[in-house]
């Protein structure tokens, strides 16, 4: 297939609406900023997802092109992004296309839900700038996260659109390589269809997996499809809760090669999702003091986990939380408990005071003060001082490299304090345990997370707790000032078996 050329690029960051902070130029450079032939050096610089999509390309014997234009940047998930960036993204790949026309196909690697302070669909805006450089006749396949916001807009742009399976995510690998296996695929057996059903339902993150219960069930159907080869590829998007925009929704996808067998099978599993969205709602969240007489009362040994998801950077709230703090500090004789907070000026308090040093702080509230109130800590002592870096424990993302800041460790009584510049990945055991934390160890452990933590903590924990707390990621969707958001919209509003859409094939 050496005749087939192929360009390749990446922007993939996850927007959270009520998090103040923009995503500017330095979270991609501080997390991953591939530029020029590299992106497509097969090497492993950029993520697992492009190194999926280039294994299929290359070994289907695709001409894969790339040039000092290319670019592949990704962040971890936080506010909506600086428009500069997406500018300097767009033109840059523009640039980068230009130079390599006519192509046969562009393979992108896109979070899915990516807002701007300009823009509400930065995806839908991205594969609009590419196919108007390419023109109608190049073939665009698009891997998705599992939370993408799939707009008409993309679906009249992108060809192809493949979105993650698992949540925890766990198949970024795959998706990338199923995104060009649909290319290869198109270059030697022709068009399929990819028929989209629209449902108007959002759900906490925190609240399901694809592990278990009733998504693990709906994705394992539609594997079933793929497996027996009623259909060559599916995606159930649950789209970011965490957006504030004017379309928004959860979206089916199916691809066969039948236009008609394609709506029909997508609206089947639409109306499937649509079924059980009460479920993807989770169940009753713990409140902060509960969780704490939980672990008071705990004799097993193993830490009790309180999941402050409110406050995830994954889902790209702030991290800048000291609620469950205030919550502890009466307790912090009796519980030995982990907990972290992002705080620059607090770090830099600890790293004057030096190791060992002792101090009064004020904690948390720095970045999101609208959504909470700092909390002060009297004779906090500084047991660590790191410079931030850390390797993923996994299972997700096992191996990867990440760096959180400046970053100190405070201990007050028995409750060990992580503070640090920007928290991320924050699920991770590692994020504590590379710090000198050990959270075994502990009788509680706050983790701001959702839901990829529970691979990592699952083994050691007596219970894991979804609590009710406040922030950009609150599972609590109905506490949260929505403003944009599309209506109806469940759980907001009650939806019927007629707010599902028709379904839609947008290229033929
Ligand atoms: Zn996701």
């Amino acid at each position: 297939m050496q005749n087939k050329k192929v360009f390749v690029c990446g922007l993939r960051e996850e927007s959270n609406s009520f998090n103040p902070l923009l995503c500017d130029m330095q979270s991609f450079k501080g997390f991953k900023y591939v530029e020029g032939e590299s992106v497509v050096a097969n090497n492993g610089e950029c993520c697992v997802n492009v190194d999926g999509m280039l294994k299929v390309l290359l070994g289907a014997k695709v001409n894969v092109v790339g040039n000092s234009d290319s670019v592949y940047i990704r962040s971890g998930s936080g506010g909506p992004l600086d428009s500069k960036v997406v500018d300097w993204f767009i033109e840059k790949t523009i640039n980068g296309l230009k130079r390599e026309l006519p192509l046969d196909g562009v393979v992108l690697s896109l979070h899915g839900a990516t807002t701007s302070d300009k823009s509400d669909d930065v995806c839908g805006d991205i594969l609009q700038a590419v196919r108007q450089t390419v023109g109608e006749q190049t073939i665009i396949s698009v891997s998705f996260d599992l939370h993408a916001n799939v707009t008409e807009k993309v679906m009249q742009n992108a060809d192809y659109v493949s979105g993650y399976h698992t949540y925890p995510h766990l198949d970024i690998y795959q998706t990338g390589e199923r995104a060009a296996q649909i290319l290869v695929d198109h270059f030697n057996k022709g068009r399929m269809y990819v028929a989209r059903v629209e449902v108007p339902l959002i759900a906490p993150a925190s609240a399901y997996t694809t592990n278990d219960g009733k998504l693990g069930e709906l994705m394992g159907q539609a594997d079933a499809m793929v497996n027996n080869g009623t259909i060559v590829d599916y995606s159930i998007f649950q789209v970011q809760p965490w957006l504030d925009v004017e379309k928004m929704s959860s979206t089916v996808l199916i691809t066969t090669y039948n236009e008609e067998q394609a709506k029909t099978i997508a609206s089947e599993f639409a109306f499937k999702l649509f079924n059980i969205r009460e479920d993807l709602q989770g169940s009753n969240l713990y409140y902060i003091q509960e969780v704490i007489d939980k672990a008071l009362a705990n004799k097993t040994g193993k830490p009790v986990v309180l999941v402050d998801s409110a406050d995830s950077p994954n889902a790209g709230a702030c991290s800048d939380s000291a609620v469950v703090l205030e919550y502890l500090l009466p307790y912090k004789d009796q519980l030995k408990c982990a907990l972290s907070v992002t705080d620059v000026k607090a770090v830099d308090k600890a790293f004057e005071l030096g190791v060992g040093g002792i101090g009064d702080f004020t904690l948390g509230a720095s970045i999101a003060p609208k959504l909470y109130k700092p909390v002060s800590v009297k004779n906090a002592k500084v047991i660590g001082l790191y410079n931030g870096d850390f390797i993923m424990a996994g299972p997700q993302e096992k191996g990867q490299k990440r760096n959180i800041g400046k970053t100190a460790v405070l201990q007050v009584g028995k409750i060990l304090i992580h503070i640090c510049y920007h928290g991320k990945t924050e699920g991770d055991v590692n994020y504590y345990k590379t710090f000198g934390i050990d959270p075994v160890k502990c009788d509680l452990v706050c983790v701001k997370a959702c839901t990829s933590f529970r691979a990592g903590y699952q083994s050691f924990s007596a219970e894991i707790c979804n609590t009710d707390t406040p922030g950009a990621a609150s599972p609590s969707l109905k506490n949260l000032p929505y403003e944009k958001r599309p209506k109806p919209l469940y759980p907001f509003e009650e939806i019927t078996e007629n707010d599902i859409s028709i379904a839609k094939i947008y290229r033929k």
